[in-house]
């Protein structure tokens, strides 16, 4: 961390957050005061406000949990059975990390977790692997448009820039580009929700209506690898307002971390080997009629892989059978994949992860030097699965021996299956949305960037 960040902060009341850098370890010293490491430099009081976080999972300590008011485990438990139909949505990354924690295979922590939850009175417990797949969809579809107005064969030129297109599933990575790079790459960013909020879209829009509820009748939690989440829900674009009385219904209501379920299971003293596998809510999860895990591999979701092959069949007419082949450029959290057409490299997508390789390729950007069509930008160093929130290495264990095991349970245990063939996803289009990019679904799942004033970084930097 640079020493330029040192300071001494003073929590001002539960709304307040303290703002990271990237790699801040960040020491409580009593309530309401806290220590940014290595050393203090500057005795004033800073106020920093949830805004001003730079969401980089830089800054994990038991101590920012509770700040989130509203995003904790004691909210979650003082929700439960307050007369409204709470509904969990748990993301492929949180199952496979309790899995492999205790020594269980995905499925069975489903069924496991349903039981946990469903006995604390969880209405049901769905998987946003299956909320993914909608989000791949709209994704494949908005970026066969940026490609297509690229094309220069079109008379048109774009007004605004559209290559590479960069997804936007992590928060981590859309806090750092809104606050710290702000408009320029803006436009570059994906349109389309993330999954965790495309299922609380789906939920509060759609779901709600077929069981007879309104969306202020439900409260809605996501279980996910990383403490940013809980930023992105909070964002103001991810609320809407409520048909029958106005009110600002929020897609997503509180998110826990897998250490957060981990906690609960603690506390509870759930002996989670013993307990029963009840069987999965499949609505909005993507579990076959045979019990089998099925969706999309890649520890991050699969963005470039999706629409890589996707955009290889549309464009080009190329079915691309097995795994595709990634080319190490820098190391092993920055990979790139091509189609070449006649000699000519026609798809270039790139896997970017962690801030050391998204610093470089935002670079690239700003100097007109990117080469790519598509890049699937992580903020964690090996993507999700090593996500800020996720249960730590056992004694003994390293950390990089964790996340192959991890990538080994996650993609071993989940059939391959095409989001455009996945039932539920069709489903949700028949009876909800009509087309990938209609405009219900412009309306639902897709959002917009903003860039943010960076009130205290100015100010530390100034120091
Ligand atoms: S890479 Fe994944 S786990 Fe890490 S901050 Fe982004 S969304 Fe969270």
């Amino acid at each position: 961390m640079s020493e330029k960040f040192s300071a001494t902060l003073r929590i001002g009341d539960l709304n307040d957050y303290i703002a990271p850098s990237q790699g801040c370890v960040i020491k409580t010293e009593g309530v309401g005061k806290a220590r940014i490491a290595p050393k203090a430099v500057q005795t004033d009081p800073v106020k920093i406000s949830l805004k001003d976080c730079l969401a980089c999972s830089g800054c994990i300590t038991s101590a920012e949990t509770v700040m989130l008011e509203k995003q904790s485990l004691d909210e979650f438990l003082f929700n439960l059975n307050k007369g409204k139909a709470v509904f969990v949505s748990l993301s492929p990354q949180s199952r496979a990390s309790l899995a492999v924690h205790f020594g269980l295979s995905p499925y069975q922590m489903f069924g496991k977790l349903t039981t946990l939850f469903k006995s604390l009175g969880v209405k049901a417990i769905f998987d946003t692997s299956c909320s993914r797949d909608l989000t791949l969809v709209e994704s494949c579809n908005e970026f066969i448009a940026r490609y297509n107005k690229c094309n220069p064969t079109d008379e048109e030129k774009p007004k605004s820039p559209l290559l590479p297109m960069i997804s936007s599933a992590c928060p981590g990575w859309i806090c750092y580009a809104e606050k710290t790079l702000g408009s320029y790459i803006l436009p570059y960013i994906s349109s389309v929700k993330s999954p965790q909020q495309t299922i609380g879209a789906a939920i509060k829009n759609h779901i709600c209506q077929k069981l007879d509820l309104r969306p202020e009748e439900i409260y809605h939690v996501t279980v996910m690898p990383c403490y940013d989440k809980k930023l992105e829900a909070s964002r103001d674009d991810f609320m809407f307002q409520s048909d029958s009385d106005g009110e600002r219904i929020t897609e997503v209501d509180s998110v826990l971390t897998t250490g957060e379920i981990l906690d609960l299971i603690k506390l509870r003293s759930i002996n989670l080997t013993d307990l029963e596998e009840s069987p999965v809510d499949k609505l909005l999860s993507n579990v076959d009629d045979n019990g089998h895990l099925y969706g999309v591999h890649g520890s991050s979701g699969g963005y470039a892989d999706t629409l890589f092959r996707y955009a290889a069949k549309r464009l080009y007419g190329k079915e691309i059978e097995g795994p595709l082949e990634y080319k190490t450029i820098r190391n092993a959290d920055f990979r790139e994949v091509t189609l070449e057409v006649d000699g000519k490299v026609v798809l270039r997508f790139a896997l970017c992860y962690g801030f050391r390789n998204l610093r470089n390729i935002v670079t690239k950007i700003k100097s007109g030097k990117c080469e790519y069509h598509f890049l699937e930008i992580m903020a964690c160093p090996s993507g999700c699965l090593n996500g800020g929130g996720q249960i730590k290495p056992m004694p003994g264990q390293s950390a990089k021996d964790l996340i192959h095991l991890l990538e080994t349970e996650y993609s071993g245990s989940v059939l391959a299956a095409d989001p455009f063939e996945n039932p539920r996803i069709k489903r949700l289009y028949d009876e909800w949305l009509g087309q990938p990019g209609s405009e219900k679904a412009k309306r639902h799942l897709y959002t917009e960037y903003h860039p943010v004033t960076k009130s205290v970084t100015s100010q530390l930097q100034s120091w």
